[in-house]
């Protein structure tokens, strides 16, 4: 009995691709409940002068860096401040807009909303 060789050679990368934008349902309520749909981190000029709605959900430790989708790592933002926090690198890392890759995702403290 012969055998043969019908070893499929499928270049089919073997996992279903997980989708990396997706924040889970949950968590993003959480996020929104939080904020209350406006921006948490004012620290652009425009949303001082006047409240912008938050609109997108920042990563603090970016998730091409291996950050988690946790309350704790999102920061819900306004576009402008989003805007902001990565054109201001240094303070965002100051202020804790931004952390370090290095950050272990069980020292991610929560992010403050009382600053005003
Ligand atoms: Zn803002």
């Amino acid at each position: 009995m012969k055998r043969t060789a019908t070893k499929r050679m499928t270049s089919s990368p073997g996992q279903a691709p997980t989708e990396p934008r997706a924040i889970p349902a949950e968590v993003r309520r959480e996020v929104e409940a939080r904020s209350r749909g406006a921006c948490e981190a004012r620290v652009s000029y425009e949303c001082r002068q006047r409240h912008q709605p938050a609109r997108h959900m920042h990563h603090r430790k970016r998730k091409s860096q291996g950050g988690p989708d946790t309350a704790a790592n999102l920061v819900h933002l306004c576009w402008v401040c989003h805007a902001y926090v990565h054109r201001m690198i240094g303070e965002s890392l100051m202020n804790g807009l931004l952390l370090r890759s290095h950050t272990n995702d069980e020292e991610i403290e929560p992010w403050s909303t009382d600053v005003s």
